[in-house]
């Protein structure tokens, strides 16, 4: 039987890639290649683009703002319809929980829900400024063509956080899906022709980082590059951004702490920890990977976690009983292997799991691991691993936990778990992290801003701040007043 094959979206069509080839994609659950996906190099991305501008400066760019709402909200209800057959596409890629794929795959719809309020609701400032004779106005103006590259966590939501605030600006889109994960974002392409979206405004080119992504966000009419992935690709593609002054956002990786004091519902707070860093096998980037606990509950919190996690369900992910699916793509397995071994080396105890389980499968999965006698200094505290492995560290206070905590090179997240409002509020305000959750981990909303402080990322995604990411500002002056002043002088 032949496999499904993907092409390019550009234009509103399905285009081959202009090099002929094709690349496999494969489920990491069974190890099957399942379908083949277009190659894409510089000259199919010429065409997206090519495409994406032609779209601003025609059909899409002389829509009013109410319009490109009605559009987007027809969009939502599509994505919510075709959710589950999204994520079950979705989810044949990446491996990852079904029962958790649909629901952020509905979710997203909300997104587009949000942005197509938001679209007409952009309103420019009258200025009452100093000089007279003048009337002065601002306009907030799409940046044109805008490059979004994402990875292959999660893929159609972290595109959505970007596509939904870029189109309801009135941007126009070529989207660079990871080369783990393209499929779905095709099938999802699909749904904007359906919902009557000019050709043009969303294109996708599929292929690998050097080949597609470095020609994107390097195209001279590519204004804004959106951006979620790892540090290496994200400081590549500022530093690109930068030889060209574009602008960019960009969402990276993190090592949040997960804090809990003394006082905190310890059963709460387990399960807190365990939906940050064992949900989606660890593969988030807000993953709370380093807990820190006061010393006075540390034994205990340990007890309970290893009793707890230690019955979590590994196996197949499309099965709504298990828990912990497999690691997406092999040289992640092997990361993460990887950084076993070297917290071994450093001293770290391994108090639960530390394998792989080569029996279930296709073999790509990593027992849900605990190290304990972890020193923050360590690199398995320091850097990101993307995978079912979590530090605990030993605090005495307060100040200890805030220092811990922000002894970090990341900024994208944290936690912490008190029943004392003073002390919740105390360490939120200290921690260095561009969001913190009190008693509770995880939490996203389209109403939100997501971001990181320090190396963590530039910029924020989702809230009603967020379309700004994708609008340069235009101030106009216009003379009221008839008599030309002295030309020679600057008013
Ligand atoms: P990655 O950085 O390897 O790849 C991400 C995307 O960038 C892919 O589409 C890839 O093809 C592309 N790319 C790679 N090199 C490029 C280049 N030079 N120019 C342009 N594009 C290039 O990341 P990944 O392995 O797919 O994903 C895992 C990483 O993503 C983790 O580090 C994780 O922390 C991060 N992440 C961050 C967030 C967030 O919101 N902050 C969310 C999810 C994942």
């Amino acid at each position: 039987m032949s496999l499904p094959r993907y092409d390019h979206f550009i234009n509103g069509a399905s285009v081959p890639p202009a090099s002929g080839d094709y690349f496999d994609t494969e489920n990491p659950y069974t190890g099957e290649v399942w379908a083949h996906i277009a190659r894409g190099n510089a000259a199919d991305v010429d065409a997206a683009v090519a495409a994406a501008k032609a779209a601003f400066e025609g059909p899409w760019g002389g829509l009013t703002a109410t319009r490109r709402g009605q559009l987007l909200r027809r969009l939502a209800d599509l994505v919510i319809e075709h959710a589950p057959r999204l994520a079950e596409i979705e989810q044949r890629d990446n491996g990852k929980l079904s029962s958790e794929v649909v629901a952020q795959v509905r979710y997203m719809g909300e997104y587009f829900h949000y942005y197509a309020g938001l679209a007409d609701k952009v309103e420019s400032k009258v200025i009452p400024t100093d000089k007279p004779g003048v009337f002065t106005f601002t306009r907030y103006e799409a940046k044109g063509v805008v490059a979004i590259i994402t990875p292959w966590n999660s893929p159609l939501t972290l595109t959505s956080w970007k596509l939904a605030p870029a189109l309801a600006a009135g941007c126009v889109a070529v989207v660079k899906p990871s080369e783990f994960t393209s499929a779905s974002m095709l099938e999802f392409a699909a749904l904007f022709e359906q919902a009557g979206f000019p050709p043009g405004v969303v294109n996708v080119v599929t292929g690998f980082g050097a080949e597609v992504g470095e020609p994107l966000v390097t195209h001279p009419d590519v204004a804004h590059i959106g951006f979620t992935g790892g540090e290496l690709a994200g400081k590549r593609i500022y530093e690109a951004a930068a030889r060209n002054l574009k602008t960019v956002t960009l969402e990276l990786g993190g090592k949040s702490p997960n804090i809990i004091f003394d006082d905190a519902d310890l059963d709460q707070a387990v399960k807190g920890v365990v939906s940050g860093i064992f949900a989606a096998s660890g593969q988030s980037c807000q993953a709370g990977s380093r807990v820190l606990v006061q010393e006075s509950i540390h034994d205990e919190l340990i007890r309970r976690l290893v009793e707890f996690v230690g019955t979590a369900k590994l196996g197949d992910p499309t099965r709504p009983d298990t828990q912990i699916g497999p690691i997406a793509t092999r040289p992640q397995f092997e990361k993460v292997l990887d950084y076993i071994r070297i917290a071994r080396e450093e001293g770290a105890r391994c108090v639960l799991g530390g394998k792989a389980r080569p029996d279930l499968g296709a073999g790509q999965f990593v027992e849900p691991t605990i190290f304990t006698g972890v020193d923050n200094r360590m690199r398995i505290a320091q850097e990101e691993v993307f995978g079912p492995v979590l530090c605990i560290i030993p605090f005495k206070d307060e100040a200890d936990a805030i220092r811990i905590g922000n002894d970090i090179l990341y900024g994208l997240a944290g936690a912490v778990w008190t029943r004392s409002l003073h002390r919740a509020l105390y360490v939120t305000e200290r921690l260095k992290a561009g969001t913190v959750w009190v008693n509770n981990y995880r939490a996203t909303s389209f109403t939100t801003p997501f971001g990181g402080y320090k190396r963590s990322g530039i910029g924020r995604e989702s809230g009603s701040d967020a379309i700004h990411e994708y609008l340069d500002t235009k101030s106009v002056w216009i003379s009221t007043d008839l008599d030309v002043p002295n030309p020679f002088i600057r008013r």
